[in-house]
This record gives C-alpha cells, sequence and structure tokens, in this order.
C-alpha cells in the first residue's frame, strides 16, 4: 500500500495561511502597521494606491532589521516577539505569530528595505509569491519600508472577490484608525494615490480623536475612567445627543489591541439605554488594561477576538464605567425635550433666537456672602476670604467638569454644525442670564430653560456632596481654632443620630461635655465662623426635609448641607457664577427637582414657542 499523506510545501502552507490571515488589502495594512508599531517607530507612512490593489507601503523609523532577519521574517512562525509557550501568557506586542509577512509573500510581489541604526549600510530583499528572488546590500534610511504590490495577483479567485476602491479604501481607513488611536503618540502620515489623506502629529488620546474625526469633536466627547482591581477603563465616549445610526465610530482596546466584542459592545449599548433612540449606535473609543494573564490574546488569527478570564465582570464594569460618565456628563435628558429634535438637521439655527445678554459686572460683589451668617459680614479678614474662595473652589459645580474650551476666536469661526454643538451640549458663557437676582435664563438646542438659582444650587451641591463623599474625596478642612457649639436640648438627639454622617462629609467633633461639642475641622470651605448657626440650619433642614433625602438618612446631612451652603434667592451673581449654575445644574443626574422636590427649572420648547406665536 502507498502511503499518500505528504507534508505540504511551505508555499501552499503559506497561501492557506494567508487565507486566514489577509482577507483584503486592509488585512496586510493592518499587519504591516502592527510590525511598524512593534518595531518601536515613533513615525510612521502609509501608503496606498487603488485602495491596496496595486500598492500597499509601510514605512516606519523603527528598529530595522539586519540582513539575516530581513530574509527570516519572511520564514513561517519567525518572529522575535516570542519564544516560548510562557511568552505567549505576557505579550504586550500587536504580533507574536510569524505568520503575516510570510503570509503576504506568498500573494504578493514584496520588497523591503531595512536598516538597523547600528548598521552602515542596509538590506533589501524581493519576494514573489513566496519565490525568494534576491537580496541586496541597500542605501536607505534606518527603519524598515515594506512594499507590498498587486496583492493576490498569483490567487484571482481572491483578486476577484475584492469590493470596489471605495468600500476597500474604507476598509484600509478603519484598520488605519484603530492603531492610529491607540498610538496617539506616533506620528501617522496617510497617502491614497498621491494625496495625503491623513496627517497626524504626536499628542494624547483626545488630540487624535479631534485629529482624525475634526474638531467637532471636542464638543462631544465624555471621558470614562474607572479603576479597578480587575481591569482599568479610560477613553472617551460620544455624547448621546450626538449618536448616528451608522457604525464606525465603535473603538475597544484591550491592552493596546483593538477587538472586536459584541459582548462589551452590549454593555455599553446597555448603558445608552433610554439615552438614545433605538436605531441609533453609540460612538465610544475605550481601552481595558488587564493583567496579560488573565486574557488569551491567540485564539484567533487576527487577533481581533479576545478571551477574557473573567469577561462577566469586567463586562458589568464597562456598563457601569459607561453610566458613571454619562451620570457626570449627562445632558441629554435635560437638553432635548424633544430628543427627536436633535437628530435633524441642524438648519433650524437660522431663526433661533440669539441671546446676547448685556450683564454689568460688579467686581467687589460676592454673591456668596448672603449663606455667611451676619456675623462674617463684620469680619473679612484674610483668613476668612481665603476660606471663602477655598468654599468656592469646593462647592464650584463646575469644579469636576472641563473647563469650556471654546476660546472666543475660535468662537467666530465655527461652522453651524459645531455651534449647535456647543449649544446642545452646554451653553457657553455669557449665553445665560439673571433675572430679579433670583431666575437664570438659558437656552439649548430645543428650547429656553429658566432655573431658580437657590434650588438649582441645593441639587447641584448636594451630588457634589455625595459623589465627593463616595469618592472619598471630601476635603476636611482643620479650623485655626477650634470651635465650641452647643446643640439645643431639643436637637441633640437629631444630632447624636446624625453625627457619623456629620463627620463623614468632613466636621471633625469632639465631645465638650453637656450638649457642648468642640468642631476641629469642617468640610474644607465651609469655615463659617457661625458654625452653630450652621449646624442649627442643618438640623431644622433634616427636621423638615421631605422627598429624596427624608427617604434615606444617610444622606439627610449631605442634602441639609447643601441646603444651608447654597447661594440664596436675592443675590446677584457674576457672570461666570451663573454660568456655573447653569452648567452645573444640567449636569447634573438629576436637574429637575431639589432634593425636597421641588422644581429647579422649567423648559419652554420652541416647538411650544412656535405654536403659540402661529
Ligand atoms: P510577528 O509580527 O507576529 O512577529 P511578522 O510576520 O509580522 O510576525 O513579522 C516577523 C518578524 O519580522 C517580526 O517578529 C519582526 O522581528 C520582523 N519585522 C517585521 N516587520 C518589521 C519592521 N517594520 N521593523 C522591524 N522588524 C520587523
Ligand atoms: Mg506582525
Amino acid at each position: 500500500m502507498l502511503d499518500i499523506i505528504r507534508l505540504l510545501p511551505d508555499s501552499v502552507a503559506n497561501q492557506i495561511a494567508a487565507g486566514e490571515v489577509v482577507q483584503r488589502p486592509a488585512s496586510a495594512v493592518k499587519e504591516l502597521l502592527e510590525n511598524a508599531v512593534d518595531a518601536g517607530a515613533t513615525s510612521i507612512r502609509l501608503i496606498i494606491k487603488e485602495a491596496g490593489k496595486t500598492l500597499i507601503q509601510v514605512i516606519d523609523n523603527g528598529c530595522g532589521m539586519s540582513e539575516r532577519d530581513a530574509r527570516m521574517c519572511f520564514e513561517r512562525h519567525a518572529t522575535s516577539k516570542i519564544q516560548t509557550v510562557h511568552d505567549l501568557m505576557a505579550i504586550r506586542t500587536l504580533g507574536f505569530r510569524g505568520e503575516a509577512l510570510a503570509s503576504i509573500a506568498s500573494i504578493a510581489q514584496v520588497e523591503i528595505k531595512s536598516k538597523k541604526t547600528e548598521d552602515e549600510v542596509g538590506t533589501s530583499v524581493r519576494i514573489d509569491g513566496s519565490d525568494f528572488k534576491e537580496q541586496l546590500p541597500a542605501t536607505c534610511p534606518d527603519g524598515t519600508s515594506i512594499q507590498v504590490k498587486n496583492l493576490f495577483f498569483n490567487v484571482p479567485a481572491r483578486r476577484n472577490f475584492l469590493k470596489s476602491n471605495t468600500l476597500e479604501l474604507k476598509y484600509i481607513i478603519d484598520e488605519f484608525f484603530r492603531v492610529a488611536l491607540v498610538r496617539h503618540d506616533i506620528g501617522f502620515t496617510f497617502y491614497n494615490n498621491d494625496k495625503i489623506l491623513y496627517q497626524v502629529v504626536p499628542g494624547n488620546l483626545k488630540q487624535r480623536l479631534v485629529a482624525l474625526f475634526g474638531n467637532q469633536y471636542n464638543q462631544r466627547l465624555i471621558p470614562v475612567n474607572l479603576e479597578t482591581d480587575i481591569v482599568n477603563i479610560a477613553g472617551y465616549i460620544g455624547k448621546p445627543e450626538f449618536v448616528k445610526k451608522i457604525r464606525g465610530e465603535q473603538f475597544f482596546f484591550a491592552n493596546d489591541r483593538f477587538i472586536k466584542s459584541p459582548y462589551f459592545h452590549h454593555a455599553i449599548e446597555n448603558a445608552f439605554r433610554e439615552l438614545i433612540p433605538k436605531d441609533a449606535i453609540p460612538s465610544y473609543f475605550l481601552f481595558l488594561e488587564v493583567d496579560p494573564k488573565t486574557i488569551d490574546v491567540n485564539i484567533h488569527p487576527t487577533k481581533t477576538e479576545i478571551n477574557f478570564q473573567d469577561s462577566k465582570g469586567i463586562y458589568s464594569l464597562v456598563h457601569t464605567a459607561i453610566r458613571q460618565a454619562i451620570g457626570k456628563f449627562n445632558i441629554a435628558p435635560t437638553l432635548n425635550f424633544d430628543r427627536e429634535m436633535s437628530m435633524e438637521n441642524p438648519t433650524m439655527s437660522d431663526d433661533r433666537p440669539v441671546i446676547q445678554p448685556t450683564i454689568t459686572i460688579d467686581p467687589e460683589y460676592n454673591p456668596f456672602e448672603k449663606k455667611v451668617r451676619s456675623q462674617s459680614e463684620l469680619s473679612l479678614d484674610p483668613r476668612e476670604r481665603s476660606n471663602q474662595e477655598n468654599w468656592q473652589k469646593i462647592f464650584d459645580p463646575l469644579r469636576n467638569f472641563p473647563a469650556n474650551n471654546i476660546s472666543g476666536a475660535e468662537r467666530t469661526t465655527v461652522n453651524i454644525l459645531s455651534d449647535l454643538d456647543k449649544e446642545t451640549s452646554r451653553p457657553g458663557i455669557f449665553t445665560a442670564f439673571q433675572v430679579q437676582n433670583r431666575f437664570l435664563v438659558t437656552y439649548t438646542l430645543t428650547g429656553i430653560v429658566i432655573m431658580d438659582q437657590q434650588n438649582a444650587h441645593e441639587r447641584i451641591l448636594y451630588e457634589n456632596l455625595l459623589r465627593e463623599k463616595e469618592n472619598h474625596e471630601i476635603v476636611a478642612q482643620k479650623l485655626l481654632l477650634p470651635q465650641t457649639i452647643r446643640v439645643n436640648t431639643a436637637d441633640i438627639e437629631l444630632f447624636t443620630e446624625n453625627r457619623k454622617e456629620f463627620e463623614a462629609l468632613g466636621f471633625e467633633i469632639e465631645d465638650f461635655g453637656k450638649n457642648t461639642y468642640l468642631v476641629n475641622s469642617v468640610p474644607a470651605g465651609c469655615s463659617n465662623p457661625d458654625l452653630a448657626g450652621l449646624l442649627e440650619d442643618i438640623l431644622a433642614n433634616i427636621r423638615e426635609s421631605t422627598g429624596e433625602i427624608r427617604a434615606h438618612s444617610n444622606i439627610q446631612v449631605a442634602g441639609s448641607l447643601a441646603k444651608s451652603l447654597a447661594v440664596k434667592r436675592g443675590s446677584r451673581l457674576q457672570p461666570e457664577e451663573i454660568n456655573n449654575l447653569v452648567e452645573g445644574l444640567l449636569s447634573c443626574k438629576v436637574p429637575d427637582v431639589t432634593i425636597d422636590g421641588k422644581p429647579t427649572m422649567i423648559k419652554v420648547s420652541f416647538d411650544e414657542l412656535h405654536k403659540t406665536f402661529k
């Protein structure tokens, strides 16, 4: 009997592998870009012609290859990135399977030019469909340049399968984005048919996002950040009001590797639920960082699928991270009375009234002095003044939000679309004004909003306090002179009941005998000269509390403190304070009502206005 089983020649084996690794020009682009990144390049050029069908070239300034390596790299399973099975557990490079170049060379005409810095001359190698053609010394810059010509020239079936140039180019751009997003520290230039398609300089992630997707993304992104023992999640999501109905802005990376994960996509979609229309897809650019030992990246030839040891846990953390991020910055439900409107064409801006109030500023005026009891008005010594500044820092509703980064100059040049961005997101500076020292008036994409300053501030302070408490960010401030306070006998019980809560918020309280206490520190910034009065106030608030805070004894103190500290009706506010309040309220989790259930604002939609003024 004749034996019939034979080992396949390498060229055939490589072509079979190529079927998995290189499905289209974009796959070759991915592999070449990843190799350049792995080589430690700081600058990478990608050159393609006819959507990569005739030429794909990647030029990097990375470590380069020796004469032998430049030949070896085309062998199957030839890699410099791992040596033992053990290494598979700690992979940090993008490549490691050592089959990309072998595969590509089996189905294209490839020329490599490479030089290591320490070498005097470089080397060039030419291979046609796995056939080694020649290797020659070459004068070339440090780094590597790989040209891949006529992809699938020897596999017509594959070549005929390719889609239109437009579509293949789209796939290439996707791959380019996946690398360029994660390695925002690398400069990239991308030429398509001799024209520059993208040119991006090293920068941070946000700068890279803006460079790739356009300036309007400056106002469209919400940062995501969650650090836990099993995973760190960072990146950005698109604000809910900018969701699109087409895919294309969903990027998920694990240990700096782009991955496709329907499972985690679901977690993100879930987190956006009810904030966006059903058929819309949220944008996200998320980076997971996990211990390499807890993932298996070697389950798919293109390495875009990964097994996570604790995928369930990560699922819920991704969900939490997104909810948190939206919660912090969520403005969509507040601003879009009719959510569908925000999906419409932005042409309505033409007939929108322009509100440009003039505000007289009294630089001496401090709207917050009203919160301080009468004694303070007599004694504005420097210590107190700094306390007050501190107070504003601590309780500034916008402290935890990025500043409105639209400079005056940019304002005049932005196009209608990004003008609208600003308004949907948050009104810019001076787009809100105060009426009767009590109401704050502003407008958004969909209507006019009127707030009550005191109610609004209560809500903001309350949410800030709770968040700080939750994140253990409460800053206590030592008093220079500890103050003694006497609690009314009637209040003693209430006070003892809530004493732990006071302490959790930064009050450091010592027994001083018979209804008297020594207060050593207070929540930073709220060092009120009349601590006893403040305390009385808070206790009274607790007693009278209704709604949200009544139900939860553990947040009564925070709620009552917020009420005591909130800027009062009748205080004239400065423009920044007006804006801080407006933006702060719109960024609250529950912006519409105070903790007692009183309204904080009313909204009149343009729709209603149009109907009224027919
Ligand atoms: P892998 O990336 O999985 O190791 P490849 O077939 O993509 O396998 O590459 C094989 C080897 O060739 C790499 O391990 C690396 O040593 C070398 N190599 C490929 N591209 C470059 C490059 N641009 N610069 C330096 N070395 C490279
Ligand atoms: Mg590789």
